[in-house]
């Protein structure tokens, strides 16, 4: 193995470490049941932790939920019961596409608005991607 490899081999090794340190993880929805009603209480902690729009991040969970719902507080209550491991893929589903850089898998981005058109702009290394704007 020449000094090159070395290096490259050493790097490789310095990134892996970096990727799971840094891996972001995607916040888990807490909740209960009251009546035939879900009363989610972190939705909206999650949204900060997430740094999105809440009524974007609402209208995309309750779409992909087939739900209908209202804030209530710091409280998100759907008008029905959904059961956390029905929600939590679409948490995952949203963050993977209005969050995470699709570049360098960072959390660190935003969304700009030009025209008509979304992007998903990320802070950590400038990579832009096209995000759909209507959800
Ligand atoms: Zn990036």
């Amino acid at each position: 193995m020449d000094y090159e490899d070395m290096l490259g081999d050493a790097y490789g090794k310095v990134k892996q470490i970096d990727v799971a340190s840094e891996r972001f993880e995607i916040p888990k929805i807490e909740g209960h049941f009251e009546g035939k009603k879900t009363i989610l209480t972190n939705f909206f902690a999650i949204a900060m932790h997430i740094r999105r729009n809440p009524e974007h991040f609402q209208k995309f969970i309750l779409k992909e939920v087939a739900a209908s719902g209202h804030k209530d507080g710091d409280r998100l209550v759907l008008n029905m019961k959904v059961p956390r491991t029905k929600i939590n893929p679409k948490i995952e589903q949203y963050v993977k596409e209005f969050v995470l850089c699709k570049e360098c898998g960072k959390p660190d981005t935003e969304i700009v608005k030009e025209d008509r058109l979304s992007f998903l702009h990320c802070l950590a290394c400038g990579a832009k991607h096209s995000v759909r704007s209507k959800i």
